[in-house]
């Protein structure tokens, strides 16, 4: 067992999720969440050795507050390990246009986060606040603080790919261009997939689809991100839990201008009310829709949009493979629990190949297989993701490189 543990906190829009874990052993001694941040009820939930505990923080619980209580309710409680923390793993949203890797934190990476902010106004404040609270936590590790960006995964992305058909002073000056999001998931799919198929990343072409609350298509070819659906912000693309994804952006000027709607309002019903919830009217949790699907037309449609948009995001990214797939991978909460998701998108891909095995796609949560893919077909495959670990990782790395 190592001496030496990484605190991974990934502090979200209106979450904020932590985790103790030994990078080498890659186990998970602590991990936490405190949901409902801003709201009534704000809750943490903290799983230690398997045990879950619930408590009630105060209602209305900002970020801050929040991880103030966390750290210290875990260096009274759980000193022996808070004492091993050997260095700190910030998931921050958004690098800008600059940062293209993991780095270790200084003022000039968190004079970029901020500037960075514009693009992630929700996320990227929420990190800083991460980074502030570990300093004052941890003063002796202020050199072991590493920033994993989910923009770095697209570095790659070729600017056919990243450019907007707006006029190109908008990417000049006001850097407006495709940044993507849940690099840290895709990234992390893609090696355990590689390690799977036993194939080098550097040869390996998928497309790996993260289905959660926000759902994500990215394509990898040659093991780096070549194309994926969220843009300038993690609006466009697939229908998700409460975002519209791909829309005509007339409809904006068609609420504005018609309607009356204002901006903001606008802003509010294409990333709050919108998708799932938007469709069926009722839900945007798809465990709700998919046991109303044989009930009610609303949540049936609902998923159906859903999955021909997947369907046709996967077709078209195919063609960017120059006739080599390995492999679909389907991750996130949905992507890895929805059987019936997965069913309906792969029912929509024979065309390329893609074949479902029912009874490997109904069972796949109960065996230690990820295949779900008949015999004659290309592979699909359902990975976990493990963005804490992702990071974990590359914290170590970084840190074990300074003196
Ligand atoms: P986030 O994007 O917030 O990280 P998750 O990856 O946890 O979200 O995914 C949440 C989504 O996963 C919700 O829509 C939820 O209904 C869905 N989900 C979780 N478990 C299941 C399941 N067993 N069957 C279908 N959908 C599921």
């Amino acid at each position: 067992m190592s001496k030496k543990l990484i605190l991974v906190l990934n502090c979200g829009s209106s979450s904020l999720k932590f985790s103790i874990l030994d990078p080498i052993s890659k186990k998970i001694y602590i991990f936490g969440i405190v949901e409902c941040l801003f709201l009534k009820k704000t809750k943490l939930k903290l799983n230690i050795f398997s045990k879950l505990y619930i408590k009630f923080l105060d209602d209305y619980t900002n970020h801050n507050d929040a991880l103030d209580f966390v750290l210290n309710f875990l260096k009274e409680k759980y000193l022996k390990y808070f004492k091993r923390i050997h260095g700190i793993g910030h998931r921050v949203v958004h690098g800008g246009i600059n940062i293209t890797q993991s780095v270790v934190i200084n003022d000039k990476i968190i004079l970029e986060i901020e500037k960075s902010s514009v693009f992630a106004p929700l996320h990227n404040p929420a990190n800083l606040i991460g980074i502030k609270l570990s300093y004052k936590f941890f003063p002796n590790l202020r050199k072991k603080n590493v920033a994993v960006f989910d923009t770095s995964f697209y570095s790659s992305l070729p600017k056919i790919a990243y450019l907007y058909a707006i006029p190109y002073k908008f990417y000049k000056k006001y850097k407006i261009k495709r940044y993507g999001a849940h690099g840290i998931s895709h990234n992390y799919v893609m090696k355990q997939s590689s390690y799977i198929l036993k194939k080098k990343k550097s040869s390996l072409n998928i497309i790996s689809c993260h289905l959660g609350n926000g759902s994500s298509v990215t394509a990898i070819k040659n093991g780096k991100s070549i194309d994926t659906s969220m843009g300038l912000t993690p609006l466009e693309g697939l229908v998700m839990g409460t975002r519209s994804g791909d829309l005509d952006p007339a409809i904006i000027f068609f609420m504005h201008k018609k309607i009356g709607i204002s901006l903001d309002k606008i802003e509010e019903i294409l990333t709050k009310k919108s998708g799932f919830l938007g469709i069926s009217e009722k839900s945007s949790d798809c465990r709700f829709l998919e046991k109303n699907f044989n009930k009610n037309k609303k949540e049936k449609l609902a998923i159906e949009i859903f999955c021909y948009r997947l369907a046709k995001y996967i077709s078209s990214y195919s063609i960017l493979m120059d006739n080599r797939l390995d492999a679909i991978i389907f991750t996130g909460g949905i992507g890895e629990n929805s059987q019936l998701i997965r069913k309906i998108v792969i029912s929509k891909l024979s065309l390329l190949g893609f074949y479902l095995d029912n009874n490997l796609n109904n069972t796949i949560k109960t065996t230690n297989n990820y295949f779900i893919n008949k015999k004659n077909s290309r592979s699909i495959l359902v990975i976990p993701t493990n963005e804490e670990l992702f990071i974990a990782l590359e914290t170590y790395k970084l840190i074990k490189l300074i003196k």
